[in-house]
């Protein structure tokens, strides 16, 4: 049985990223659930000017960096997530270094040239989510992947980033035609949320004050 007097409590979780694109994505893919204490939840965004220096070797290691750093300075649990794009006939690159790649679009044309010679367009979206601790430990961990190919051209206006030239296998359009709401159900970042949504209602929020 629910406790009424829980569902008036307001939990806080904080997110090491100053990326508003993912947020909203995270936020909306939680809001989903059918969980009205998880719908409660707060996700209060890294105080301005947040910055770490993403040099880990991999999506694991980058999202557990930015969120040890925040709980360790604000002495909370903190959770991060990073992501990117991986090019299986550019040996998974742009991968961790997607972010500084794309280069206000450029990045994606890029991509598009360098794979002019290759049979090979398969790719894949990866999403890795890290929770740490006041201590700055890893409390939760996930990794998934989307998998799709790459166009010829970018096509659509809708999300971000390299969402343009990353086409989805059966629907044959891109993650920029669809709609929000769709992406948000198919994405690297819906299959991790959800991973993260479950572990969030396993944990009854007591880590959460
Ligand atoms: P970071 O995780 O903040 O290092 O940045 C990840 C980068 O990967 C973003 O800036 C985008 O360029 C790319 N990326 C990650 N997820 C998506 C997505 O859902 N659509 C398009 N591009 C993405």
């Amino acid at each position: 049985m629910i406790d009424m007097k829980d569902l008036k409590k307001i939990n806080y979780i904080y997110f090491a990223s100053s990326n508003k694109n993912k947020l909203e994505e995270i936020k909306s893919i939680l809001q989903s659930y059918k969980s009205k204490r998880l719908n409660k939840l707060k996700i209060k965004s890294a105080p301005e000017g947040f910055y770490v220096k993403e040099d880990g070797k991999t999506f694991l290691e980058n999202a557990f960096k930015k969120a040890s750093f925040l709980s360790k300075k604000l002495n909370k649990v903190v959770f991060a997530e990073d992501s990117g794009i991986e090019v299986f006939a550019l040996e998974g690159k742009p991968g961790i270094k997607s972010a500084r790649f794309f280069k206000g679009g450029k990045g994606m044309l890029e991509i598009i040239k360098k794979l002019s010679n290759k049979k090979n367009r398969k790719c894949c979206f990866t999403a890795a989510i890290v929770v740490t601790n006041e201590k700055g430990k890893t409390i939760f961990k996930i990794q998934k992947s989307w998998y799709g190919t790459i166009t010829y051209k970018p096509i659509g206006n809708n999300g971000f980033g390299y969402d343009p030239i990353f086409l989805i296998p059966n629907l044959n359009k891109t993650s920029a035609q669809i709609s929000q709401k769709l992406k948000n159900k198919l994405s690297h970042r819906a299959l991790v949320t959800k991973d993260f949504a479950k572990w969030l209602i396993k944990t009854n929020y007591k880590l959460f004050p």
